[in-house]
């Protein structure tokens, strides 16, 4: 019995050792793992503040429909996702508050990509489809408005990337883009940002401008 039981023991402390070894070794041996991208989504709008309004339809509403059916696309391309609100609810007492928290949570995050959803307006009427919005000071954010306006031109009528200077996009630290979704003072676009189904063709559409720009080089 005496020779298994030593086999036994000397296996037993080649474990230990082994074990031992595989602790000490830093965690960088593990090769080929690429942290999974973090991106903030941002619906625009919230708890008191609607956003822009129209009979039965808020801009607030819809950021955040559109925003939730954008998750699990982005979930399902490898990426992981932060939302900034996931209920009717404002982000601080005042608007500059509320803004600054998204700004805060994006950066505190250290998410890779920050992506606020709204809905445009304007006092015309006529101009409808969505516009998606960069700091020009970056390059970076610039390509991903390009990517994301080369999809959304698949589903309708779209205008080219424009520059802004909007206090999200300019101080989150990582590429940053407000994509107005379409006019809620358009009847048009009224009409088609109330239906499930375009809000899904919408997410999908982003999600696949964010894929491209995160899988092309500069
Ligand atoms: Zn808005």
């Amino acid at each position: 019995m005496m020779p298994e039981r030593g086999w036994i023991l000397l296996i037993g402390i080649l474990l230990v050792i082994a074990y031992g070894l595989m602790a000490m070794s830093p965690r960088t041996v593990v090769t080929g793992s690429v942290p999974t991208p973090l991106i903030v989504l941002d619906p625009g709008h919230g708890g008191r503040d609607p956003g822009a309004v129209a009979p039965g339809l808020t801009e607030k509403q819809i950021t955040l429909a559109v925003a939730e059916d954008l998750g699990p696309f982005l979930r399902q391309q490898g990426f992981r996702v932060f939302y900034t609100r996931t209920g009717d609810v404002h982000l601080g007492p005042t608007v500059p508050a509320d803004l600054n928290e998204r700004v805060r949570l994006a950066n505190t995050l250290a998410a890779a990509l920050f992506v606020s959803i709204h809905v445009n307006t304007e006092p015309s009427g006529q101009v409808w489809g969505p516009i998606v919005y960069y700091v020009p000071e970056s390059a970076e954010s610039r390509r991903l408005a390009s990517a994301i306006t080369d999809t959304l031109r698949g589903i309708g009528p779209y205008h080219a990337p424009r520059p802004i200077n909007q206090w999200v996009l300019r101080y989150t630290h990582m590429p940053a883009v407000n994509v107005e979704i379409g006019f809620l003072s358009n009847p048009s676009d009224r009409y088609r940002l109330a239906q499930p189904a375009f809000q899904i063709a919408l997410a999908r559409a982003v999600a696949q401008g964010i894929t491209r720009y995160w899988h092309t080089a500069p």
